[in-house]
């Protein structure tokens, strides 16, 4: 007798969710102008609003001097669950005659990112970001490989410190 209570108490309580949901739809079918449901895309191409937290696609930030924050280390490239990334450094000799790793090609798959944001998590320098562009769609594939590193920018250096001597 309690099972047969249980069973009839949840029919009634889905048959009130229901009713809810629909009431709510009829709500904003009725009153469209109280409250912007959609964004009316892809008619309002021009001016939708994207939350700032919406993944669009991954880029290298480079400040005003062309200067970035890679250094080649290749985490973000271990982290990424599906190959969209691929880290290609070169040896460049500093002005001490010292040998040193450097970025070549920040290769960046977008064709095949799932935009979870494993890479920017992984980044120790925060070199990298997600944008909250939306319209990534293209007739030609081979523009979805990009290479993130502008021409001609290079690492930011960080500033030296000097160890102060005591007297
Ligand atoms: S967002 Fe995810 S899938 Fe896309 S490049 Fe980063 S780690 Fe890879
Ligand atoms: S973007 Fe960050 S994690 Fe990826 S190679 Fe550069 S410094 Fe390393």
């Amino acid at each position: 007798m309690k099972a047969l209570y249980n069973y009839l108490k949840e029919v009634a309580f889905a048959f009130v969710s229901l009713a809810n949901g629909l009431l709510l739809t009829l709500k904003y079918f009725v009153t469209p102008w109280k409250s912007i449901i959609t964004e009316n895309y892809p008619d309002n191409r021009a001016n939708p609003s994207v939350a700032d937290e919406f993944a669009g696609e991954v880029i290298l930030i480079h400040d005003e001097n062309n200067e970035h924050k890679c250094t080649a280390c290749t985490l973000c490239q271990l982290a990424c669950p599906n190959n969209s990334i691929q880290i290609i450094s070169k040896q460049v000799e500093t002005e001490d005659g010292k040998k040193k790793k450097v970025l070549d090609k920040w290769v960046y798959h977008l064709e095949m990112c799932t935009f979870c944001k494993q890479c920017i998590d992984a980044c120790p320098q925060d070199a990298i970001k997600m944008t909250n562009s939306y319209e990534l769609s293209c007739f030609d594939r081979s523009t979805l490989t990009k290479i993130l590193n502008q021409p001609g920018s290079k690492l930011k250096e960080k500033p030296k410190v000097t160890a102060k001597v005591q007297e």
